[in-house]
């Protein structure tokens, strides 16, 4: 009676304990479950007697199976104290015969003394007299053990205790593994709310990004029409084109970065010319400099090849992305500068870097690492100082990682920063990996001699390694009386190049004083970065021939030397003006937005082209089905009513007339993603134009359809 009295007892005593452990277990709260754990661990311990408590994980290194201790109980010690990372314990090495019998899910219930002698040292060592193992199975997993130490007693766990051990061992495991997955989800949570509250903050100055350019649309719309100048009106007009032209920037960046997040960012390649790409980026950027009254600097490495393969849009995106960046957090006054040298050839392409140097505030070490991500601003406050929506670093990665380069920044807080990329480009079929001069074609049989004049080196020495490379002689000089000396001694110069601002005498006193000098004089072209507007009269005036501006291109001194020492002086300039004109040709116009129509028109007048518009698609095929002589191509947008753009195309395409088959149609359109231009092309069109629309892209394509 008395025994089973205690029995029952025992029982009631183990289920409290369980019933107590499991409740600590399941109401710990977030940040407290290594306070539970330890107290439920106490509580079963206390139940058993035992003086140790321990949770092991198994885990696999190449099909062995090892386990390693995650958390322990023991008497008098700290929670803090309870989690343990032992060494790696194998089952084969260092507790043979355990595998095989915990994965049949059954216990090891022991006396140390009675262990084989290998065991036994490995247990007396850590004072433990007898042990009770029970396996822990999950998702029926063998997944591990909780072990059960009594270092004062030599005795086996009876059969109650084994039996509701493996259900507390079950229930421990189990808090553990959902507190693991708590921990994990509220990692998630915390990364899904910083990026939501890093969209929030992009949202918020995309906002204001937009309407800055639009209110100043909006209100010089306004003062424009109420203006009474024409002065007046063109200044407004003016403004409204650089909001435009500014907004226009801030949706293609949003375009791009949403491509770019969707999987669907590719590049296309053509064949360009490097020095054209950076002569039209650096157009761009010279208004900004001017502004500013920052000095620009640039330096193109001769060896990189002239013609090269590559997405020459993108390309000239990154440099004009770093060339605003620079201009805009360095103070008036400042230096930017740009460099591009050629690298070295790897499996078919050349490797080119590219530096934008800037004189600027700078980027702390901190702020780097997440400059390149997107939405991201150094300071927080960036916005609301130079503006932007720091989409613009994170789309050139995407360009310079698609291009197989890299871009990193090198800079510190307060001294400027310099931005440096690689990318890898073919060379034109045809050029040669010797680098190759440009053509000049003069009529002279002695030898062509130039003069520069400048205070800067650089300049100085771009002429030096120009006259290298085209054969040409060209004596260079930082000082203008020693230049006016050179000019009135015995050699004879043909052409000089000449500073406007240097020290002593600028580019036109010298350019008068050599007048005054010389009865025959040189061809003199003053080259600064400064406006040639307002002087030009004076310079003029002095014995100026021409102007040249800064920074120099080798394309540019080429053609000015033929202009005015070579054959041909003017045919070039004559054959453009022609070929913008398409006289008795005609368009049929596809559109369904009145305003569309009219930019069309004007844009198209210089053009005389004849244009016949239509408001839908099915006005359109129906004009083309009255009249398929009459037309030499179709425009056509794609979103109209009625009828749209991709129906009208594969109804004039199935017309029975060979002009409709052939009849070039070309797809205007905002949607620019690749998709969009796949199902226009599907549909049987030729080509496809931006909107807004741009004048040369425009006429690019007329002299492509159309001559
Ligand atoms: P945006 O200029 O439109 O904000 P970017 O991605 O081009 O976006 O640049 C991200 C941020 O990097 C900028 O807001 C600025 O804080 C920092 N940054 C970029 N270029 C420079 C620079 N040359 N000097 C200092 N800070 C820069």
């Amino acid at each position: 009676m008395k025994t089973k009295a205690t029995d029952t007892q025992q029982r009631d005593k183990l289920f409290t304990a369980v019933n107590t452990a499991v409740t600590y277990l399941l109401q710990s709260e977030v940040g407290q479950f290594e306070n539970s754990l330890w107290r439920g661990m106490g509580v079963l311990a206390a139940a058993v007697n035992a003086d140790r408590v321990r949770l092991w994980r198994n885990y696999r290194i190449n099909k062995k199976l090892y386990c390693t201790q995650l958390y322990e109980w023991s008497e008098g010690a700290e929670p803090s104290q309870g989690k343990k990372i032992t060494v790696e314990v194998s089952y084969d090495d260092d507790l043979p015969g355990w595998q095989e019998k915990l994965t049949k899910n059954e216990c090891i219930n022991s006396i140390v003394s009675k262990m084989p002698a290998d065991k036994q040292k490995r247990f007396l060592a850590q004072g433990i007299l007898s042990l009770l193992i029970v396996p822990v199975f999950l998702h029926n997993e063998f997944w591990g053990f909780v072990g059960f130490n009594d270092c004062h007693r030599e005795r086996l766990f009876t059969a109650d205790e084994e039996s509701i051990l493996r259900s507390a061992s079950l229930l421990i495991t189990n808090a553990l593994m959902r507190n693991e997955m708590t921990q994990e989800l509220t990692a998630a949570l915390d990364k899904a709310s910083a990026a939501n509250q890093a969209k929030s903050q992009f949202l918020s100055s995309m906002s204001h990004e937009i309407r800055t350019p639009l209110n100043a649309i909006v209100g010089m719309t306004t003062i424009g029409k109420s203006a009474s100048s024409i002065e007046k009106k063109d200044y407004a007009f003016e403004k409204i084109g650089i909001a435009s032209t500014h907004l226009l920037g801030v949706i293609n960046d949003v375009l791009d970065m949403s491509k770019i997040e969707a999987n669907k960012f590719e590049l296309s390649t053509v064949e360009f010319d490097f020095e054209m790409m950076i002569k039209k980026v650096v157009s761009v950027i010279a208004f900004r400099v001017n502004e500013k009254q920052q000095l620009f600097r640039m330096k193109l490495d001769p060896n990189i090849p002239q013609r090269l393969v590559g997405d020459d849009q993108r390309l000239a995106q990154v440099i004009t992305n770093l060339l605003s960046n620079a201009v805009k957090f360095t103070p008036e006054g400042g230096t930017i500068s740009l460099y591009a040298r050629f690298m070295c050839d790897e499996n078919d392409a050349c490797k080119i870097e590219v530096k934008v140097t800037d004189t600027g505030i700078g980027i702390s070490k901190e702020q780097q690492k997440r400059l390149f991500a997107s939405f991201e601003q150094a300071e927080n406050d960036t916005n609301r100082k130079y503006g932007g929506t720091g989409l613009g670093l994170a789309i050139s990665r995407r360009i310079v990682e698609l291009m197989d380069g890299k871009i990193w920044i090198e800079s510190e807080l307060g001294a400027g920063a310099t931005f440096i990329f690689t990318v890898k480009l073919e060379r034109a079929s045809g050029e040669s990996s010797e680098a190759e001069s440009r053509p000049v074609f003069i009529e002279k049989t002695e030898p062509v001699r130039l003069l520069a004049v400048d205070d800067e080196q650089e300049t100085l020495e771009f002429f030096k390694v120009f006259a290298q490379r085209t054969d040409l002689v060209c004596d260079t000089t930082a000082d203008s009386r020693e230049a006016l000396k050179l000019l009135t001694g015995r050699t004879k110069y043909d052409l000089c190049f000449i500073d406007l601002r240097m020290p002593v005498m600028d580019g036109v006193a010298l350019t008068r004083a050599i007048t005054e000098a010389l009865e025959v004089k040189p061809v003199i072209i003053i080259i600064s970065a400064y406006d040639w507007n307002p002087i030009e009269q004076d310079a003029r005036a002095a014995g100026v021939n021409g102007f040249l501006p800064k920074p120099l291109f080798v394309s540019d001194v080429v053609d000015c030397i033929n202009k005015y020492l070579g054959v041909n002086k003017n045919a070039e300039g004559a054959a453009h003006k022609q070929a913008e004109e398409f006289p008795g040709r005609c368009i049929l116009l596809a559109e369904d937005m009145e305003i569309n129509r009219e930019i069309v028109l004007t844009l198209l007048e210089s053009a005389r082209i004849e244009i016949d518009c239509a408001a839908n698609g099915e006005e359109a095929v129906n004009l083309l089905k009255d009249a398929p002589q009459r037309y030499d191509m179709i425009l056509m947008d794609v979103n109209m009513p009625v009828m749209d753009g991709l129906e009208a195309t594969r109804l004039i395409r199935a017309l029975d007339s060979k002009k409709a088959r052939e009849i070039p149609i070309v797809a205007m359109t905002a949607d620019v993603f690749k998709e969009d231009v796949k199902l226009c092309i599907e549909a049987g069109m030729n080509d496809h134009i931006c909107k807004p629309i741009d004048f040369n892209e425009m006429l690019a394509k007329l002299k492509k359809y159309l001559k």
